[in-house]
């Protein structure tokens, strides 16, 4: 019998990483998504509990980004995520759900999908078999575009090809489409068939990712201890290695000779298949059955070059700074260059530019937020005149539906109309000298139900058509009615 003690009490249920039949990991984004969903909640208000964000400054909103982008790699946020994640639900194994164990010979360049994919035949087999789908890290790897048991395309779901929204927001959770709510994505067309090479690279890194959670810890300095000396017995020896692979052989050799250097996983696939090896045999440095002569060569990605004219560049900043509609992001698009090549050609004007935009920026923003302050309090004004209880819901009839929750002006409207209006704007986020208005504006109105003088256009400035109110008579006021 299991006794209590062994059994840790966690705030969270202890739900395991998944696997696949072939041993690759779930996504740790999917992990956090099937979390949320055992406990009834949505994955940003799990994230924003502070349980499993570690960096809770972030609010959360760093989980979510890029469906989960930050979360997957081998960064500290992710080992710092994973860390969190483990205490709060006793799980121990959970950072296999990311690149972490590959972070120490995959470089971080080119390694994740932008957003989220799925193999669409995947999907359907788990919902028609009844079980519970979840996405797999394999998926989310930059260099693979197909499933390897499927042997089909992967499909990005953030958009979808069915034009009706579904009433309401569906549950974010793997296999239901986020716009349409259709199950298995069956708003989708099938998947397209992918080339036998995609494949290869696929079930290549799936091999990886199911082997990646129990290598030694210093597997990649014996991997490429091997490798070296491997390659000395190869037909044209490292150079020979990095042509087939189309890489750079500075770069092949620093990967071989400095403990901190690492490869693209791209590249390293493409390394395995010159030597005609499988992933396990790469990273455990075994190369017993490679073979000594370059079994196929990879097409190097073509990128042709440019010519960049840097006179150019230097007249166009020069105009910009005579023209304030210009900022270096309409530049950098409009000339099609890197921002960095803007910033050598005149690093001043550059800086001056920058200053100006980061300026108006701020002009701007409190522009915003003065003008959703006004509205806000203009709109409890009417509400509370009209004996109606200050919610979204009658705002919108009041005012054309624009009172969503996800609006800045709502939000102010909830904070101001809230008694605990200094927790509501801390919940969303808003930034600190914000708080003393709205307290300002929340006390004047405690005062002029007092019976004081002070109302609530001496701080806006707004029509003076506010009335006496307390607390009372909105608890007494009619039930909510359309105006
Ligand atoms: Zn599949
Ligand atoms: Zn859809």
């Amino acid at each position: 019998m299991l006794s209590l003690e062994s059994r840790k009490i966690t705030p969270l249920y202890g739900l395991a990483l998944r696997r696949t039949e072939a041993g690759d990991p779930e996504s740790i984004y999917s992990y956090v998504l099937r979390l949320a969903f055992e406990h009834r909640v949505i994955p940003l208000a799990l994230a924003r509990t502070g349980l499993i964000a570690p960096q809770n400054n972030l609010r959360g909103e760093l989980f979510m980004c890029r469906d989960g982008a930050a979360l997957l790699g081998g960064s500290d946020f992710a080992m710092a995520t994973c860390q969190s994640l483990s205490e709060a639900t006793g799980v121990k194994d959970l950072h296999g759900g990311t690149l972490l164990p590959l972070r120490s010979i995959a470089a971080s360049q080119q390694l994740l999908s932008r957003v989220d994919r799925v193999c669409l035949s995947c999907i359907r087999e788990d919902v028609c078999a009844n079980r519970k789908t979840f996405g797999r890290l394999l998926w989310r790897l930059h260099c693979v575009s197909c499933c390897p048991v499927h042997r089909e395309q992967l499909v990005e779901v953030s958009t979808c090809p069915v034009a009706e929204p579904a009433p309401g927001k569906p549950v974010q959770i793997y296999g239901v489409c986020q716009r349409c709510a259709s199950v298995g994505y069956e708003c989708r067309p099938p998947a397209e068939s992918a080339s036998a090479e995609d494949v290869d690279t696929s079930a290549f890194c799936r091999d990886l990712l199911a082997v990646a959670a129990d290598l030694p810890p210093d597997y990649a300095a014996t991997a490429k201890r091997s490798l070296k000396e491997f390659s000395r017995n190869f037909v044209g020896g490292c150079a020979a290695i990095a042509t087939g692979a189309a890489i750079n052989k500075s770069l092949l050799s620093r990967f071989l000779n400095e403990p901190q250097a690492r490869l693209q996983l791209s590249s390293l696939v493409n390394v395995a298949k010159v030597l005609n090896i499988g992933a396990v045999d790469l990273v455990r440095g075994n190369f017993a059955q490679a073979s000594t002569a370059p079994s196929l060569h990879v097409d190097r990605e073509k990128c042709p070059k440019r010519k960049i004219d840097h006179a150019e560049l230097r007249a166009a900043l020069s105009h910009a700074l005579s023209d304030d509609s210009l900022t270096i992001a309409k530049l950098s698009k409009s000339l099609d260059v890197d921002r960095k090549l803007l910033r050598l050609a005149n690093p001043d004007a550059y800086a001056l530019i920058v200053q100006r935009n980061l300026e108006r920026l701020d002009v701007t923003r409190e522009e915003d937020w003065n003008s959703a302050l006004r509205r806000a309090a203009a709109m409890l004004r009417r509400l509370r005149e009209m004996g109606l209880k200050p919610n979204l819901r009658n705002a919108s009839v009041l005012d054309s539906e624009t009172w969503q929750p996800s609006n800045q002006h709502s939000k102010l409207l909830l904070a101001l109309a809230s008694p605990a209006h200094k927790g509501v704007a801390t919940y969303w986020g808003f930034p600190a000298r914000l708080f003393a208005r709205i307290r300002h504006l929340v006390q004047h109105d405690a005062l002029r139900t007092d019976g004081q003088e002070l109302t609530i256009r001496h701080i806006l400035g707004g029509p003076p058509r506010w009335r006496h109110n307390t607390r009372r008579n909105e608890e007494e006021a009619p039930a909510p009615q359309s105006a």
